[in-house]
């Protein structure tokens, strides 16, 4: 069972934690917030999650363009996939990819989104 699953109280006031979600850089992280705002506690598994986050958010990758039919194709690497696919798979999966501005474009995976509601 999972830890947030029991009533977890304020160290301060006692009072029974709220579940919450908090968003830092577009990643939802489950918390547990005291109704009076004197702590919050951040799931510990969710915490790990965001520690490779941010890991992975620093790294660059160098990757090469490849034409495919009539498309240019470029690979991502394979880390930054495994870290998305966790729960489900990404495979066959549509991708929204735009032009963001001159020179970058940006890549929008629906799992994500779910991730931040
Ligand atoms: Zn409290």
């Amino acid at each position: 069972m999972d830890i947030f699953e029991h009533t977890i109280l304020c160290k301060k006031c006692n009072a029974p934690m709220q579940k919450a979600k908090v968003i830092r850089n577009g990643f939802g992280l489950r918390a547990l917030i005291c109704p009076m705002g004197h702590d919050k506690i951040i799931h510990p598994a969710d915490e790990e999650e965001y520690r490779k986050f941010k890991e992975l958010r620093q790294k660059e990758y160098k990757v090469k363009m490849r034409i495919v039919g009539n498309s240019y194709a470029v690979s991502i690497p394979k880390e930054i996939v495994s870290f998305m696919q966790d729960s489900e798979s990404l495979m066959n999966d549509m991708v929204r990819l735009c032009f963001e501005d001159a020179g970058r474009l940006s890549l929008t995976f629906k799992d994500m989104e779910k991730k931040d509601e």
